[in-house]
């Protein structure tokens, strides 16, 4: 069945509401699938300011890995409200252990930890029919957003796609798009939110903060931003067969800018990559798929690593 024929039937599905939700019994063979991918950050979550909420040495963590797990809820609930019966959850924040798993539905399945391929969008594939991003950032070109960055704030101060500068979620919303899914959906704050737009088109989006700098926002509660999320989630949902994938031109070209000298030198050695200035590289690939594996690369690959 074609993904735009999954999309009608999720809409009928809505369409007709409680009176189709509500037939008893197991999933019957004819129940139309609807697969949604979910990927959580936590930059983005409300009342994230600083790194006392983003690590497990802060002293806010412990709650906000309740408040985070409560926005990816909400998000999965709505999801399901709107007929989703295959949800993939990927936890795409720092050690990506932050999302409190026994919280969440018995009937979603969760990606976690790293290195993996496709990073923050592990799990995504071509039978998924919608991508959703909560708790996204803006990107560290951005003058605004609470803890800009792309990637790395460590160690990157730049990346690019195709010419233009990219956030987590235009990114991500490429490789999604690769595989021929729409994203439907986000939150964050509302530089996060600006920045995707600006990229990808007029997505659903909930805003859970405004920026007043990188460390200080003006926030919604936990709840208000769980509750927000949930509506805008119906939303998009409602809305479903107007989101098109977010296709890059191909073979893509990325642009690599590191805080420090040395990466850019030395992996200036290999012939994938070219050196563009003192602390930048680039290099093309066929398309997103090889593009996140070498930017996966990038970000993982130590002599030492262990095991
Ligand atoms: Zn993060």
């Amino acid at each position: 069945m074609s993904k735009l024929h999954r999309v009608g039937a999720a809409a009928l599905v809505m369409a007709l509401g409680a009176a189709v939700n509500s037939v008893p019994g197991p999933a019957s063979a004819h129940q139309r699938k609807l697969k949604v991918h979910i990927s959580v950050d936590m930059e983005g979550i409300g009342g994230v300011v600083t790194g006392e909420q983003l690590g497990p040495t802060g002293f806010e963590y412990g709650r906000f890995r309740e408040f985070m797990t409560r926005e990816a809820m909400a998000a999965i609930e709505a999801a399901k409200r709107a007929g989703a019966t295959d949800i993939v959850v990927a936890d795409s924040h720092g050690n990506g252990q932050n999302l409190l798993i026994d919280q969440l539905p018995p009937d979603v399945r969760i990606i976690r930890s790293w290195p993996r391929k496709l990073g923050m969008v592990a799990g995504i594939d071509d039978a998924v029919d919608a991508a959703i991003f909560i708790g996204y950032h803006a990107g560290t070109n951005n003058v605004a957003g609470v803890r800009a960055h792309t990637f790395s704030s460590a160690n990157l101060t730049r990346v690019a796609l195709n010419g233009a500068n990219v956030t987590e979620g235009s990114w991500n919303a490429a490789i999604a798009g690769h595989f021929g899914v729409p994203v439907v959906m986000m939150s964050g704050d509302d530089a996060a939110i600006a920045e995707v737009r600006k990229a990808v088109g007029n997505i659903e989006a909930a805003e859970t903060k405004r920026s007043l700098g990188f460390h200080s926002a003006l926030t919604l509660t936990p709840q208000a931003a769980a509750t927000l999320i949930g509506q805008r989630v119906t939303t998009a949902f409602g809305r479903l067969q107007e989101f098109k994938p977010f296709k890059v031109q191909t073979p893509v070209v990325v642009d690599v800018s590191f805080k420090n000298y040395l990466p850019a030198e030395v992996l200036s050695y290999l012939p994938l990559f070219e050196r563009t200035d003192s602390h930048s590289i680039r290099f093309r690939a066929k398309d997103m798929a090889e593009a996140s594996a070498v930017m996966s690369f990038l970000g993982d690959y130590r002599p030492d690593i262990t095991p």
